[in-house]
Protein backbone atom coordinates (compact mmCIF):
# COMPACT_ATOMS: atom_id res chain seq x y z
CA UNK A 1 0.00 0.00 0.00
CA UNK A 2 1.00 3.49 -1.01
CA UNK A 3 1.14 6.27 2.07
CA UNK A 4 -0.68 9.14 0.89
CA UNK A 5 1.12 11.96 0.71
CA UNK A 6 -0.24 13.35 3.83
CA UNK A 7 1.48 11.07 5.83
CA UNK A 8 4.95 13.42 5.54
CA UNK A 9 2.53 16.22 7.00
CA UNK A 10 1.82 14.54 10.59
CA UNK A 11 3.48 15.96 13.30
CA UNK A 12 6.00 13.00 14.59
CA UNK A 13 6.66 12.74 10.23
CA UNK A 14 10.05 14.52 11.11
CA UNK A 15 11.24 12.07 13.46
CA UNK A 16 11.00 9.11 10.59
CA UNK A 17 12.59 11.58 8.24
CA UNK A 18 15.50 12.03 10.75
CA UNK A 19 15.77 8.73 11.58
CA UNK A 20 16.49 8.07 7.72
CA UNK A 21 18.80 10.31 7.32
CA UNK A 22 20.88 8.98 9.56
CA UNK A 23 20.46 5.93 8.25
CA UNK A 24 22.07 7.18 4.91
CA UNK A 25 24.68 8.96 7.38
CA UNK A 26 26.02 5.90 9.15
CA UNK A 27 26.00 4.11 5.68
CA UNK A 28 28.34 7.12 4.14
CA UNK A 29 30.22 6.56 7.37
CA UNK A 30 30.15 2.51 7.04
CA UNK A 31 31.58 2.59 3.19
CA UNK A 32 34.79 2.73 2.42
CA UNK A 33 36.13 4.75 -0.79
CA UNK A 34 36.90 3.11 -4.44
CA UNK A 35 40.54 2.32 -5.11
CA UNK A 36 41.85 4.21 -7.75
CA UNK A 37 43.79 1.56 -9.42
CA UNK A 38 47.01 2.45 -11.55
CA UNK A 39 47.63 0.69 -14.96
CA UNK A 40 51.09 0.91 -16.42
CA UNK A 41 50.83 0.47 -20.74
CA UNK A 42 54.22 -0.10 -22.14
CA UNK A 43 53.47 1.61 -24.91
CA UNK A 44 52.83 5.36 -23.35
CA UNK A 45 55.89 6.31 -21.42
CA UNK A 46 55.65 9.44 -19.21
CA UNK A 47 51.32 8.99 -19.34
CA UNK A 48 49.99 7.28 -16.56
CA UNK A 49 46.81 5.48 -16.26
CA UNK A 50 44.57 5.22 -13.38
CA UNK A 51 41.26 3.81 -12.66
CA UNK A 52 38.55 4.59 -10.12
CA UNK A 53 36.75 1.38 -9.03
CA UNK A 54 33.68 2.20 -9.01
CA UNK A 55 32.33 -1.43 -8.93
CA UNK A 56 33.67 -2.04 -5.78
CA UNK A 57 30.24 -0.01 -4.08
CA UNK A 58 28.31 -2.17 -2.09
CA UNK A 59 25.78 -1.65 -5.00
CA UNK A 60 27.63 -2.75 -7.56
CA UNK A 61 27.99 0.54 -10.06
CA UNK A 62 29.08 4.54 -9.97
CA UNK A 63 25.17 4.44 -9.31
CA UNK A 64 25.10 4.01 -5.01
CA UNK A 65 26.78 7.65 -4.98
CA UNK A 66 23.56 8.67 -7.09
CA UNK A 67 21.34 6.46 -5.24
CA UNK A 68 22.37 7.58 -2.20
CA UNK A 69 22.40 11.21 -3.17
CA UNK A 70 19.05 11.15 -4.33
CA UNK A 71 17.33 9.19 -1.39
CA UNK A 72 19.01 12.23 0.64
CA UNK A 73 17.71 15.21 -1.71
CA UNK A 74 14.11 13.45 -1.14
CA UNK A 75 13.97 13.11 2.38
CA UNK A 76 15.93 17.01 3.16
CA UNK A 77 13.18 18.67 0.45
CA UNK A 78 10.57 16.63 2.17
CA UNK A 79 8.90 14.71 -0.43
CA UNK A 80 9.77 11.65 0.72
CA UNK A 81 7.96 9.94 4.19
CA UNK A 82 7.59 6.70 6.61
CA UNK A 83 5.84 4.33 4.06
CA UNK A 84 5.89 5.92 0.66
CA UNK A 85 6.48 3.72 -2.18
CA UNK A 86 9.53 4.99 -4.32
CA UNK A 87 9.70 4.86 -7.84
CA UNK A 88 11.97 5.47 -10.36
CA UNK A 89 13.20 4.83 -14.23
CA UNK A 90 16.60 3.62 -14.80
CA UNK A 91 18.09 0.49 -17.45
CA UNK A 92 19.52 -1.37 -14.57
CA UNK A 93 22.38 0.34 -12.13
CA UNK A 94 20.45 2.52 -10.89
CA UNK A 95 17.32 0.62 -9.95
CA UNK A 96 19.87 -1.85 -8.24
CA UNK A 97 21.73 0.74 -6.12
CA UNK A 98 18.11 2.69 -5.35
CA UNK A 99 16.62 -0.95 -4.53
CA UNK A 100 19.89 -1.47 -2.09
CA UNK A 101 19.11 2.04 -0.35
CA UNK A 102 14.82 1.50 -0.13
CA UNK A 103 15.89 -2.07 2.00
CA UNK A 104 18.27 0.32 3.84
CA UNK A 105 15.40 2.64 4.97
CA UNK A 106 12.58 0.03 4.82
CA UNK A 107 10.98 1.39 2.21
CA UNK A 108 9.13 -0.60 -1.28
CA UNK A 109 10.72 0.53 -4.34
CA UNK A 110 9.86 0.31 -7.89
CA UNK A 111 11.77 0.16 -10.82
CA UNK A 112 10.61 1.16 -14.36
CA UNK A 113 12.84 -0.29 -16.87
CA UNK A 114 12.76 -1.48 -20.58
CA UNK A 115 12.14 -5.15 -21.04
CA UNK A 116 15.27 -5.62 -22.94
CA UNK A 117 17.36 -5.17 -19.70
CA UNK A 118 19.89 -8.12 -18.69
CA UNK A 119 18.46 -10.37 -17.28
CA UNK A 120 20.90 -10.27 -14.06
CA UNK A 121 20.08 -6.70 -13.61
CA UNK A 122 16.36 -7.45 -13.26
CA UNK A 123 17.49 -10.33 -10.69
CA UNK A 124 19.72 -7.94 -8.97
CA UNK A 125 16.67 -5.76 -7.99
CA UNK A 126 14.29 -8.51 -7.08
CA UNK A 127 16.80 -9.95 -4.86
CA UNK A 128 17.34 -6.94 -3.21
CA UNK A 129 13.34 -6.68 -2.63
CA UNK A 130 12.46 -4.26 -5.29
CA UNK A 131 10.16 -5.11 -7.97
CA UNK A 132 10.17 -4.19 -12.17
CA UNK A 133 7.74 -2.51 -14.06
CA UNK A 134 8.88 -3.94 -16.91
CA UNK A 135 7.68 -1.46 -20.27
CA UNK A 136 8.47 -2.93 -23.83
CA UNK A 137 9.08 0.59 -25.81
CA UNK A 138 12.07 2.12 -23.79
CA UNK A 139 10.78 5.41 -24.53
CA UNK A 140 7.77 4.79 -22.02
CA UNK A 141 9.84 4.41 -18.90
CA UNK A 142 9.24 8.07 -17.92
CA UNK A 143 5.71 8.54 -18.26
CA UNK A 144 5.12 5.19 -16.53
CA UNK A 145 7.34 6.41 -13.42
CA UNK A 146 5.05 9.11 -13.62
CA UNK A 147 2.06 7.37 -13.67
CA UNK A 148 3.37 5.64 -10.32
CA UNK A 149 4.47 9.08 -8.64
CA UNK A 150 0.71 9.85 -9.22
CA UNK A 151 -0.35 7.21 -7.74
CA UNK A 152 1.93 8.36 -4.36
CA UNK A 153 4.98 6.98 -5.20
CA UNK A 154 7.85 9.41 -4.39
CA UNK A 155 9.85 9.46 -8.11
CA UNK A 156 13.48 10.13 -7.21
CA UNK A 157 14.02 10.50 -10.71
CA UNK A 158 17.60 10.01 -11.66
CA UNK A 159 17.25 11.78 -14.83
CA UNK A 160 15.88 14.84 -13.45
CA UNK A 161 17.94 15.47 -10.80
CA UNK A 162 21.45 14.08 -10.54
CA UNK A 163 23.13 16.79 -11.41
CA UNK A 164 22.01 18.84 -8.59
CA UNK A 165 21.15 15.91 -6.18
CA UNK A 166 24.81 15.57 -5.57
CA UNK A 167 27.11 18.52 -3.71
CA UNK A 168 29.28 19.57 -6.31
CA UNK A 169 31.65 21.62 -4.26
CA UNK A 170 33.04 18.38 -2.58
CA UNK A 171 31.40 16.61 0.23
CA UNK A 172 33.42 13.33 -0.54
CA UNK A 173 32.02 13.46 -4.15
CA UNK A 174 33.78 11.64 -7.03
CA UNK A 175 35.68 14.70 -8.14
CA UNK A 176 36.81 15.45 -5.07
CA UNK A 177 37.56 11.62 -4.14
CA UNK A 178 39.73 11.42 -7.20
CA UNK A 179 41.77 14.40 -6.91
CA UNK A 180 42.66 13.80 -3.00
CA UNK A 181 43.62 9.84 -4.42
CA UNK A 182 46.18 11.73 -6.67
CA UNK A 183 47.61 14.21 -4.30
CA UNK A 184 50.78 11.85 -3.73
CA UNK A 185 50.93 10.71 -7.65
CA UNK A 186 54.20 12.08 -9.85
CA UNK A 187 51.53 13.81 -12.30
CA UNK A 188 49.02 14.41 -9.62
CA UNK A 189 46.57 17.23 -12.29
CA UNK A 190 45.59 15.02 -14.69
CA UNK A 191 45.33 16.36 -17.69
CA UNK A 192 42.33 14.62 -18.71
CA UNK A 193 39.51 12.83 -16.38
CA UNK A 194 37.12 10.58 -18.82
CA UNK A 195 33.80 9.14 -18.20
CA UNK A 196 30.64 8.18 -19.78
CA UNK A 197 27.31 10.61 -19.69
CA UNK A 198 23.66 8.13 -18.61
CA UNK A 199 22.19 10.88 -16.91
CA UNK A 200 25.28 13.27 -16.90
CA UNK A 201 25.64 13.59 -13.72
CA UNK A 202 28.96 12.66 -13.12
CA UNK A 203 30.56 14.96 -15.82
CA UNK A 204 28.43 17.39 -14.68
CA UNK A 205 29.89 16.89 -10.80
CA UNK A 206 33.72 16.60 -12.16
CA UNK A 207 33.05 19.35 -14.79
CA UNK A 208 32.03 21.92 -11.78
CA UNK A 209 34.59 20.51 -9.30
CA UNK A 210 37.30 21.33 -11.65
CA UNK A 211 36.98 24.46 -12.64
CA UNK A 212 35.66 25.03 -8.82
CA UNK A 213 38.89 23.98 -7.19
CA UNK A 214 40.94 25.73 -10.67
CA UNK A 215 42.63 22.66 -12.27
CA UNK A 216 44.00 22.75 -15.58
CA UNK A 217 42.01 18.69 -16.03
CA UNK A 218 40.17 18.14 -18.94
CA UNK A 219 36.78 16.37 -19.05
CA UNK A 220 36.22 14.00 -21.43
CA UNK A 221 32.77 12.20 -22.29
CA UNK A 222 33.17 8.65 -23.61
CA UNK A 223 30.11 7.81 -25.31
CA UNK A 224 28.95 4.85 -27.72
CA UNK A 225 29.11 6.21 -31.73
CA UNK A 226 26.35 8.53 -32.89
CA UNK A 227 24.71 9.12 -29.32
CA UNK A 228 22.58 11.42 -28.22
CA UNK A 229 25.34 13.44 -26.03
CA UNK A 230 28.14 13.09 -29.07
CA UNK A 231 25.59 15.05 -31.32
CA UNK A 232 23.97 17.19 -28.90
CA UNK A 233 27.20 18.62 -27.15
CA UNK A 234 29.11 19.17 -30.95
CA UNK A 235 26.06 21.62 -32.09
CA UNK A 236 25.35 22.68 -28.51
CA UNK A 237 21.54 21.15 -29.34
CA UNK A 238 19.33 19.91 -26.84
CA UNK A 239 17.23 18.43 -29.40
CA UNK A 240 19.72 16.33 -30.63
CA UNK A 241 18.84 12.66 -31.22
CA UNK A 242 20.78 9.62 -31.43
CA UNK A 243 21.94 8.59 -34.51
CA UNK A 244 22.54 4.51 -33.81
CA UNK A 245 21.56 2.38 -30.95
CA UNK A 246 23.89 1.08 -28.53
CA UNK A 247 24.39 -2.35 -26.24
CA UNK A 248 26.17 -0.18 -23.93
CA UNK A 249 24.43 -0.09 -21.08
CA UNK A 250 24.04 3.13 -18.66
CA UNK A 251 25.41 5.59 -21.40
CA UNK A 252 24.55 6.43 -24.90
CA UNK A 253 21.18 7.97 -24.33
CA UNK A 254 19.03 8.64 -27.46
CA UNK A 255 18.25 12.09 -26.70
CA UNK A 256 19.95 14.86 -24.49
CA UNK A 257 19.00 14.21 -20.79
CA UNK A 258 18.32 17.32 -19.10
CA UNK A 259 21.08 16.77 -16.77
CA UNK A 260 23.43 16.71 -19.69
CA UNK A 261 25.79 19.96 -19.02
CA UNK A 262 27.42 20.72 -21.91
CA UNK A 263 29.52 23.70 -21.29
CA UNK A 264 31.73 22.18 -18.81
CA UNK A 265 32.65 18.81 -21.21
CA UNK A 266 35.98 19.92 -23.25
CA UNK A 267 35.54 16.80 -25.18
CA UNK A 268 33.82 14.24 -26.53
CA UNK A 269 35.02 10.65 -28.31
CA UNK A 270 32.37 8.31 -29.85
CA UNK A 271 33.29 4.71 -29.51
CA UNK A 272 31.82 1.82 -31.49
CA UNK A 273 29.86 -0.83 -29.64
CA UNK A 274 32.11 -3.23 -31.05
CA UNK A 275 35.79 -1.44 -29.50
CA UNK A 276 33.89 -0.95 -26.32
CA UNK A 277 33.25 -4.47 -26.04
CA UNK A 278 36.77 -5.77 -26.80
CA UNK A 279 38.10 -3.04 -24.82
CA UNK A 280 35.93 -4.87 -21.97
CA UNK A 281 37.81 -7.93 -22.31
CA UNK A 282 40.63 -6.25 -22.20
CA UNK A 283 40.35 -4.55 -18.88
CA UNK A 284 39.37 -8.24 -17.57
CA UNK A 285 43.14 -9.12 -18.73
CA UNK A 286 44.40 -5.92 -17.70
CA UNK A 287 42.99 -6.23 -13.85
CA UNK A 288 41.48 -9.77 -13.21
CA UNK A 289 38.33 -8.86 -12.52
CA UNK A 290 35.11 -8.14 -15.02
CA UNK A 291 34.04 -4.78 -16.10
CA UNK A 292 30.75 -3.42 -17.47
CA UNK A 293 30.49 -2.19 -21.19
CA UNK A 294 30.52 1.52 -20.16
CA UNK A 295 34.07 0.70 -18.82
CA UNK A 296 35.40 -0.63 -21.83
CA UNK A 297 34.29 2.74 -23.54
CA UNK A 298 36.30 4.94 -21.30
CA UNK A 299 39.60 2.78 -22.32
CA UNK A 300 39.11 2.95 -25.08
CA UNK A 301 38.45 6.91 -25.31
CA UNK A 302 41.65 7.01 -22.91
CA UNK A 303 43.62 5.42 -25.21
CA UNK A 304 42.79 7.68 -28.32
CA UNK A 305 43.30 10.89 -25.87
CA UNK A 306 46.73 8.84 -24.75
CA UNK A 307 47.62 8.39 -28.25
CA UNK A 308 47.22 12.12 -29.02
CA UNK A 309 49.43 13.35 -26.05
CA UNK A 310 52.01 10.83 -27.22
CA UNK A 311 51.53 11.88 -31.12
CA UNK A 312 52.36 15.96 -29.77
CA UNK A 313 55.15 14.61 -27.34
CA UNK A 314 53.29 14.88 -23.97
CA UNK A 315 53.66 13.58 -20.67
CA UNK A 316 50.59 13.29 -18.04
CA UNK A 317 48.21 11.66 -16.64
CA UNK A 318 44.53 10.44 -17.18
CA UNK A 319 41.81 9.37 -15.26
CA UNK A 320 38.48 7.42 -15.50
CA UNK A 321 36.40 5.10 -14.74
CA UNK A 322 35.13 1.37 -13.98
CA UNK A 323 31.71 2.12 -13.80
CA UNK A 324 29.80 -1.63 -12.80
CA UNK A 325 30.57 -5.50 -12.93
CA UNK A 326 31.02 -7.22 -15.02
CA UNK A 327 29.08 -10.23 -13.61
CA UNK A 328 25.93 -8.40 -14.65
CA UNK A 329 26.24 -8.89 -18.75
CA UNK A 330 27.35 -12.36 -18.08
CA UNK A 331 24.37 -13.65 -20.69
CA UNK A 332 25.07 -10.50 -22.71
CA UNK A 333 28.21 -8.21 -23.31
CA UNK A 334 30.25 -11.71 -22.04
CA UNK A 335 28.67 -13.97 -24.14
CA UNK A 336 30.04 -14.70 -27.92
CA UNK A 337 26.36 -16.37 -29.32
CA UNK A 338 24.69 -13.16 -27.86
CA UNK A 339 27.36 -10.81 -29.40
CA UNK A 340 27.58 -12.98 -32.69
CA UNK A 341 23.35 -12.70 -32.80
CA UNK A 342 23.69 -8.80 -32.37
CA UNK A 343 26.24 -8.94 -35.18
CA UNK A 344 29.08 -7.53 -33.26
CA UNK A 345 32.78 -8.87 -34.16
CA UNK A 346 34.93 -7.48 -31.57
CA UNK A 347 38.22 -8.94 -32.65
CA UNK A 348 39.43 -6.66 -35.03
CA UNK A 349 39.36 -3.68 -32.44
CA UNK A 350 41.15 -6.24 -30.16
CA UNK A 351 44.13 -5.99 -32.35
CA UNK A 352 43.90 -2.13 -32.39
CA UNK A 353 43.73 -2.13 -28.81
CA UNK A 354 46.50 -4.67 -28.34
CA UNK A 355 49.25 -3.05 -31.00
CA UNK A 356 48.17 0.21 -29.54
CA UNK A 357 49.05 -0.51 -26.10
CA UNK A 358 52.43 -2.05 -27.40
CA UNK A 359 53.01 0.73 -29.53
CA UNK A 360 51.29 3.81 -28.34
CA UNK A 361 49.18 4.61 -31.07
CA UNK A 362 46.03 4.47 -32.23
CA UNK A 363 44.80 3.12 -35.97
CA UNK A 364 41.20 1.45 -35.91
CA UNK A 365 40.30 -1.25 -38.31
CA UNK A 366 39.84 -0.09 -41.58
CA UNK A 367 36.11 -0.96 -42.13
C1 LIG B 1 24.91 5.57 -15.17
C2 LIG B 1 26.05 4.87 -15.73
C3 LIG B 1 27.06 5.58 -16.38
C4 LIG B 1 27.02 7.07 -16.60
O1 LIG B 1 26.97 7.86 -15.40
P1 LIG B 1 26.03 9.14 -15.25
O2 LIG B 1 26.51 9.80 -14.02
O3 LIG B 1 24.62 8.66 -15.08
O4 LIG B 1 26.15 10.00 -16.45
C5 LIG B 1 28.12 4.84 -16.89
N1 LIG B 1 28.16 3.51 -16.76
C6 LIG B 1 27.21 2.81 -16.11
C7 LIG B 1 27.31 1.31 -16.01
C8 LIG B 1 26.12 3.47 -15.58
O5 LIG B 1 25.19 2.78 -14.95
Amino acid sequence: MNADASNCRRADARAWVHEAIGRLARETARSADTHLLKIDLPGFPGIDFYFKDEAAHPSGSLKHRLARSLYLYALCNGRLCEGQAVVDASSGSTAISEAWFARLLGLSFTAVMPACTAPAKIRAVEALGGTCDLVDDPARVHTRAAEHAARGACHLDQFGLAERATDWRGNNNIAESIIQQMACEPQPYPTWIVCGAGTGGTSATIGRYLRYRRLPTRLCVAEPAGSGFAHGWRRRDPAARASQPTVIEGIGRPCVEPCFLFDVVDAVVEVPDAASIAAMYLLEQLIGRRYGGSSGTNLVACLQLAAAMRARGECGSIVSLLCDRGERYAQTLFDPAWLAAHGLDPVPWRRTLDAGLAGGHWHPPTP
